[in-house]
């Protein structure tokens, strides 16, 4: 899973095509042309703090944001968090993921396995039979795989079996020992690989691009919304390198830091 296949050129074509697919589809990317009053080849960096205003404008033309017909726009797709996940090299898809969230989510499966959703202890639900329902859910599988914040999981919840604890790791604390990259608008990101101890990008997906302001980051394959050329304000600088194990791009403190 972690892929032989890398090609560094092949990963720049890709963020090539979704920067053209944004500029030439999406309001807020084809506004910068307009702003500028040429055709950039980069776009403005646009940071995240500003995501939620624009969501209406990120994406494509022709095909809105509908607010009542589609899930919450920051989730993503459930094969984005088995992918971070399978990077971790501690996760094969074979356990059932209970994920510590502050809301209700409709997925169901994470490739082969099940997938629920645990509420945490400050999640607004009418009725609190759904929480106890998770929590029954998750004690009767004699090998769960649970999946939180490390806040959310201080207080796990009791199994009388050993279930397997993956921690997220935000942007903004590279060193946390975690185990999936996570993001609250971006996603799910990359995984902490048990082996090289090294943060692996989820490279089909996420195409990073350092500038002299920070990193850059863009999902190569979303399109609702569109997300190219993020900027996440408030995280130390990163550099983008290859693992020398597995050959593949990850994430560290830049160099250039002290
Ligand atoms: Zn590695």
């Amino acid at each position: 899973m972690i892929g032989r296949a890398f090609s560094q050129r092949a990963w720049e074509r890709g963020y090539r095509t979704a920067v053209a697919r944004a500029f030439g589809t999406v309001p807020h990317y084809r506004e910068m042309w307009a702003e500028a009053g040429a055709r950039k080849q980069e776009p403005a960096p646009t940071p995240a703090t500003r995501l939620e205003a624009l969501l209406g404008r990120l994406h494509p033309l022709g095909a809105p944001y509908d607010r009542r017909r589609e899930e919450p726009p920051w989730i993503g797709e459930p094969a984005e968090l088995l992918e971070a996940l399978r990077l971790t090299g501690a996760y094969r898809g074979e356990r059932p993921l209970f994920e510590v969230r502050g809301a209700l989510l409709d997925w169901r499966r994470l490739g082969r396995a099940r997938y629920h959703v645990l509420l945490d202890a400050d999640a607004e639900v009418a009725d609190p039979g759904v929480r106890e329902a998770g929590l029954r859910a998750f004690r009767a599988e004699p090998e769960p795989a649970l999946l939180g914040d490390p806040g959310q999981l201080t207080d796990s919840p009791e199994h009388p079996g050993r279930p397997r604890r993956f921690l997220r790791i935000p942007l903004a604390g590279l060193d946390a020992h975690g185990h999936v990259l996570h993001d609250r608008l971006l996603g799910y990101l990359g995984g902490h690989h048990r082996g090289c101890r090294r943060i692996h990008l989820n490279w089909r997906r996420v195409h990073v691009r350092e500038t002299p302001e920070g990193p850059l980051f863009t999902l190569l394959r979303r399109r609702r919304p569109t997300l190219v050329g993020i900027s996440v304000p408030g995280i130390a600088p990163l550099a983008v390198e290859l693992c020398r194990e597995h050959g593949t791009p990850v994430l560290t403190a830049s160099r250039t830091a002290s």
